[in-house]
């Protein structure tokens, strides 16, 4: 820590420009907000000659009142704590009375595909404040880690968000990669239906066309099994007995073959030799483990 502030206090205080995102952005003071646990931010803002403050739409919130509130929010949802150890307000440049500050002080707004949810069925995904709980909690970005969604917003959230910026062409598989167990929607502290939005995507990507060949007519083999349950527990019996006794040895696949996707970046766990219904028959059946 001594080092990085002996090498990095100089370039702060030397600098002409600092640049910011913000929190959140007031729209009844001009004021604009950052939270960080470190202080970081604050000697971006406060030190350089000029302080640029660039944040999407999705920022703004009307009063001071909306935006304690959302704070308090913020910091429970993200880390579990009952208030940040900073919460810095900026509104304009350095007064004359006032002990530092820039003497410019620039806002500017990103819409980026933003204004087009507006009235949309993704409208609400506008209320995210990013604290992260959706992420957090989700079984997926559990396994799969930040880097897999391939775009700014990792998770849930991100998984709503970024076929709304790049197009449900490009992000459309994010949306896919869902359980539907819920679990974000139960924790997101601003209540967005996230399930409930990639269900949207899902339906656009097939009302367009988008859904890859090999998707469908896997969906459907999938579909004649699982209608006839005889066959289906059968095979899967058989499945989850061939690739446990294959992957025995280590519990873990490194390749396989016709899903290399799967394990390009990570090993896949083999199954443990039996199906869950099995194990739940045993169950019943007082059969010990
Ligand atoms: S969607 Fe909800 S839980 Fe996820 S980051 Fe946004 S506000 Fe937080």
């Amino acid at each position: 820590m001594a080092e990085a502030r002996s090498v990095l206090r100089e370039k702060f205080i030397s600098a002409d420009v600092g640049i910011t995102g913000a929190n959140f952005l007031i729209a009844e003071t001009g004021s604009s907000i950052i939270v960080t646990n470190e202080g970081n931010g604050d000697l971006t803002q406060s030190l350089a000659r000029v302080h640029i403050v660039l944040a999407s739409i999705d920022k703004v919130l009307p009063t001071l009142e909306d935006v304690t509130t959302v704070l308090r929010l913020l910091a429970r949802s993200a880390t579990g704590q009952e208030f940040t150890t900073y919460a810095t307000f900026s509104t304009g440049p350095r007064r004359p009375e006032d002990p530092d500050g820039p003497d410019a002080y620039h806002v500017v707004l990103l819409d980026n595909g933003r204004a087009e949810l507006l009235g949309s069925e993704f409208r609400e995904v506008l209320r995210c404040i990013r604290c992260g709980a959706c992420m957090n909690h989700c079984p997926v970005y559990n396994a799969v880690g930040g880097h897999a969604y391939g775009w700014v917003y990792p998770g849930p959230i991100g998984a709503v968000m970024t076929p709304a910026l790049i197009g449900v062409k490009a992000g459309g598989h994010l949306p896919n990669a869902s359980t539907f167990c819920g679990r974000c929607e139960a924790v997101c502290p601003m209540k967005i239906p996230l399930p409930k939005l990639m269900r949207h995507w899902r339906e656009a990507e097939f009302e367009q066309g988008l859904t890859p060949t090999r998707y469908r007519y896997g969906l459907k083999t999938w579909a004649w099994f699982a209608k006839r349950p005889r066959i289906y527990h059968f095979c899967s019996r058989f499945a989850a007995a061939v690739l446990g006794a294959l992957g025995g040895g280590t519990g873990r696949f490194s390749r396989l073959p016709f899903a290399g996707g799967w394990t390009r970046d990570r090993d896949f766990p083999a199954p443990q030799g039996r199906t869950f219904q099995q194990l739940w028959a045993e169950t019943r059946r007082g059969v010990p483990r």
